[in-house]
Parts: C-alpha cells; structure tokens; sequence
C-alpha cells in the first residue's frame, strides 16, 4: 500500500527527511512550508547556518552526528555541485570555561569524534592562540547553505516530492494537503521553532537560541572555534569559510530565549573584533577595518529543552505524526542520521498497518 505524506517544514529537518523518504516509490511525497529555499526570515533557521560539522553530543546521544557524517563527507567528494567542501577545524580551549562547557563535547579532551573525523590531533603549545590553553585540529566540512538547500529540494523533486506553500495553524491541516488528493496517512512535523505554536503540538519545550552573524568576503582557513570569549556568557568566537565563494561566517551569539530579529550593530562589531583576534590572517593584519562586510544576520536555533524530539504520535482521528524538531545549533551535523530514524519510523507505521 502507498503511503501518502505530508512534510511540514522545509528547512534542512523536513528537506532530509523528505529526501530519504522519497527513496521509497511507495512514497508519495508532498512537502509545505511557510518558507521555503531562497527565503531569508527569522522564523527559517536553516539558511542562517554556517554550516560546519563540530561535534556537540556527548557519546551516548552521539548517534545523529556519527550517522550524518558519512553522507557529508561523500557528498563533499563526489557532488560538488551540493556545495560542501572540506575544511579543516581549529578548537581552542580555556581552562576557565571548562565548567560553563561541560556538556558540550566540542570542547573535551580525547572526544568520542576523534575516531570520526579524520586527522584529529592535539595542537602543540606553540600552535595555540594566545589566550588559550589548548586545542585539537581535524578535518571537518562547511555548507554552503545558500547552494545546498536549494540541492536538496532539486533532489527530492528528482524523486518526484511535490512543493507547496502552506501555513498550518495545526499540524491535523497537513492531512487534506497531500498533492495526490487522498488523504496524508503519514504527516512529518519538521517545523523547529514552529513546533511552539502550531496547534496540536504546541511544545512550550522550544526556546530560540538566537545566533548573530556577520559575513565578511575575506577567507580564512582553517576554520576556528573558541571554547569562550570574555565578552559575556551569550558570546562566541567561531569563524567558518563557505564553499563556492560562499563568505565566510563569523559568529557569534548564543542567546535563549532572545527572539530579536534586528542585528544589534554593538555585537557585531564584537563579533568582528574577536574574528580578527583569533585568526588576524583573516583582515590581512588591518584588524575590523580589512574586513568587507557582506550582511549581517540573525537567526534563532531551534533548542529544545530535554533534546531533539524524533518519535511518532497518534493523533485521535488515527494520523500518525513523525516528529523531526528541536535542533538547536546542529540541524546540519546531525540531518541524515535524524532523517534516516524518520524512515524507520515510518516503516514501522507502514509495517504495523499490513
Ligand atoms: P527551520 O530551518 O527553521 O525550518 C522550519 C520549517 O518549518 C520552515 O520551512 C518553516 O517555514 C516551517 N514552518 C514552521 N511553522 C510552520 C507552520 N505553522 N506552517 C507551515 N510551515 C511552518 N547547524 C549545524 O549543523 N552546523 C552549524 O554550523 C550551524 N550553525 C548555525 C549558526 C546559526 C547562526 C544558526 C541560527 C543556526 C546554526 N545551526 C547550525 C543550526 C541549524 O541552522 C538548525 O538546527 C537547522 O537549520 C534547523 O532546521 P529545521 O529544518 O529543523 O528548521
């Protein structure tokens, strides 16, 4: 028997998920979204992203970024036109900020992804920046997310997923939506920070992190993190050079529960000062003035408090709903193996249906 899905979401989350679904012939496939590839808005987090992959889950929960990480390195060797190209990774880290970053894996000693991604080493003393303690270097990727959104929705229309706007008020909408005529037996709910509000979900778990950017035309590789800054708690140093003459993206901010869409111009020249701090290269030595700005941004990560939410729900008219939502700030990293535990959520719906 076909199964008729609806996608709600066209971010990276709905865009992934469709995309493996529509391996499936049985399939059929329609996605609807408020925004959609090419549309800049904060309630879109996907085009905002730098997008790299460093590692933030701890072991246990390592699964949506050890999962992903194949896809993103053959993408990167075979799909050029997909807009990912290697770059290598540079984490700094300071004693001091070791207890604010417990949680986060990026930032440990002889982390689980040592294995994964390929070159890992510790930096000698004389490779650390000033300021810092230590540091490791690996090969990671960057995501030119201006060219790879748009990839990924031509992929899945190469698989024969159809497009269409919609604004749900609730998710139980997406079931008349379906482009075939019949009613969605199957509805996928990827829509991050939507998720709050959307009437039959209404998750008051999801919180924005909202994440300032300024893109310069200035590269810079390697790419850099920096475990803190002394800027302020909600304030980072991260630098990331984006394929194909992309920009690069310099970052950041880290802010719950700040939904303020208007860059704020006091961040981004902090945000600018700490770039050229960390890697002067990056202005050719001149400090913020050999910088050449190309936008300044503003988008808010999908966090969730308790994690993703990946798992399947039984609305009472019977549809079931596959939820794919609460990324925070590794939507990218962690897309395929997210998306790949979606089709295994619909298969078993499809498996316990015959
Ligand atoms: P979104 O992209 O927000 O998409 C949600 C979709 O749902 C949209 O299409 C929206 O229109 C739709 N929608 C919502 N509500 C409704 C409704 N009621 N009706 C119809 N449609 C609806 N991740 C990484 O992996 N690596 C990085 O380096 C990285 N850097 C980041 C830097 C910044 C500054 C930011 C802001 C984020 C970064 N992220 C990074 C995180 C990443 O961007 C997100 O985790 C990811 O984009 C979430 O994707 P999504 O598809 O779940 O959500």
């Amino acid at each position: 028997m076909a199964n008729v899905i609806v996608v709600v979401g066209a971010g990276v989350s709905g865009l992934t998920s469709a995309l493996l679904l529509s391996r499936n012939k049985a399939n059929k496939i329609t996605v609807v979204a408020k925004h959609m590839p090419g549309d800049y808005d904060i309630e879109y987090a996907s085009p905002w992203a730098g997008a790299n992959m460093l590692p933030m889950a701890d072991d246990e929960n390592s699964r949506w970024e050890r999962r992903t990480w194949p896809e993103l390195k053959r993408l990167t060797e075979e799909v050029p036109e997909a807009g990912i190209h290697f770059q290598k990774a540079r984490v700094y880290r300071r004693v001091k900020d070791e207890e604010a970053n417990y949680s986060d894996t990026l930032f440990h000693a002889n982390p689980w992804y040592m294995s994964m991604l390929p070159d890992y080493r510790e930096l000698s003393q004389e490779e650390v920046i000033p300021g810092h303690d230590s540091g490791c270097e690996f090969t990671s990727v960057c995501i030119n997310t201006v060219i790879y959104l748009p990839w990924l929705l031509g992929q899945c229309v190469k698989n024969g997923v159809i497009f269409k706007r919609a604004v749900l008020s609730k998710i139980q909408e997406a079931k008349l939506l379906s482009h075939t005529g019949q009613p969605a037996n199957i509805i996928i709910n990827a829509t991050a920070l939507g998720s709050l509000k959307l009437g039959g979900v209404k998750d008051t778990a999801m919180i924005p992190a909202r994440g300032q950017v300024v893109v310069v035309r200035n590269e810079c590789s390697p790419m850099v993190a920096t475990s803190g800054t002394d800027d302020g708690e909600t304030e980072m140093a991260y630098i990331m050079q984006r394929a194909l003459g992309g920009g690069t993206i310099l970052g950041g901010t880290y802010d719950m529960g700040n939904w303020e869409s208007v860059p704020d111009p006091n961040i981004a020249n902090r945000i600018m000062q700490r770039a050229v701090r960390v890697a002067p290269e990056l202005a050719g030595g001149r400090g913020i003035e050999g910088l050449s700005v190309i936008r300044h941004g503003v988008g808010l990560r999908p966090y969730r408090q308790g994690g993703v939410r990946i798992e399947d729900e039984v609305l009472e008219d019977g549809t079931s709903v596959v939820h794919n939502y609460g990324h925070a700030g590794w939507g990218y990293q962690g897309s395929y193996g997210c998306a790949e535990r979606v089709v295994e959520l619909v298969d078993e719906i499809q498996r316990g249906k015959n």
